[in-house]
């Protein structure tokens, strides 16, 4: 991790960086607003308010129009009209002088938790027939986790027939679907695609054919 600390006393600055390096965040830091402004901000912003140029809510303010960067103020003022003018301006916390960097490294910690992003939405609908999987968010196929190149009409019809294993589906439901509603197209533009498919996914008893009513796909024993 990578702060940025915005504190213009040596006396502070030094030790603070000296004792972050010891829980293995490394500081950039500046002693002025100005240049507060213009530093990458790494991944946390700690920043005094007392700063010789710009006031630090200043700083602060500006920094967040900006970027979503964690902020941690730190403060030697005893009013508290910074610190709540500070929150209510995107600050994520406040940490008074005198501190130790124990105490502000929980507070980092804390901050870091609060904004650690939503967990990843539930997985697509996938649906897997033995070493067969089909991901119907990216729209591809794999057999034994590698991708079939399908074409769009040989991803739907395996997907329709996917849709329930073992089950005959007729000629006339498949080209309605697949292809479109009252399909006139070549008697064997079906077959075709059938026989495509099932070279492709490697063994020809994948797709029964139920010679005049349909196609069921079936798991090779
Ligand atoms: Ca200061």
């Amino acid at each position: 991790m990578r702060v940025l600390l915005v504190e213009d006393d040596d006396s502070i600055a030094e030790p603070l960086a000296e004792g972050l390096s010891r829980y293995g965040i490394r500081t950039d830091r500046v002693g002025t607003g100005a240049e507060a402004l213009s530093a990458p901000p790494g991944d946390f912003v700690l920043l005094d308010l007392g700063l010789p140029d710009i006031d630090g809510i200043d700083v602060c303010r500006r920094l967040r129009q900006v970027s979503d960067v964690p902020i941690i103020m730190l403060t030697a003022r005893g009013d508290e009209t910074d610190r709540v003018l500070g929150l209510e301006i995107g600050a994520d916390d406040y940490l008074p002088k005198p501190f130790s960097t124990r105490e502000l490294v929980a507070r980092m910690r804390a901050v870091g938790r609060r904004m650690r992003p939503a967990p990843p939405r539930e997985p697509a609908p996938t649906t897997a027939l033995g070493p067969l999987t089909i991901d119907d968010r990216t729209r591809e196929a794999f057999l034994s986790g590698t991708p079939l190149a399908l074409t769009p009409k040989e991803y739907q019809l395996l997907v329709l027939l996917a849709a329930d294993p073992g089950a005959v589906v007729d000629r006339r439901r498949i080209l309605e679907t697949v292809w479109e509603p009252n399909f006139f197209g070549p008697g064997k533009t079906l077959d075709f695609h059938v026989a495509t498919l099932r070279r492709k996914l490697g063994d020809p008893r994948w797709i029964e054919n139920r010679r005049g009513v349909g196609f069921r796909l079936v798991v090779p024993g």
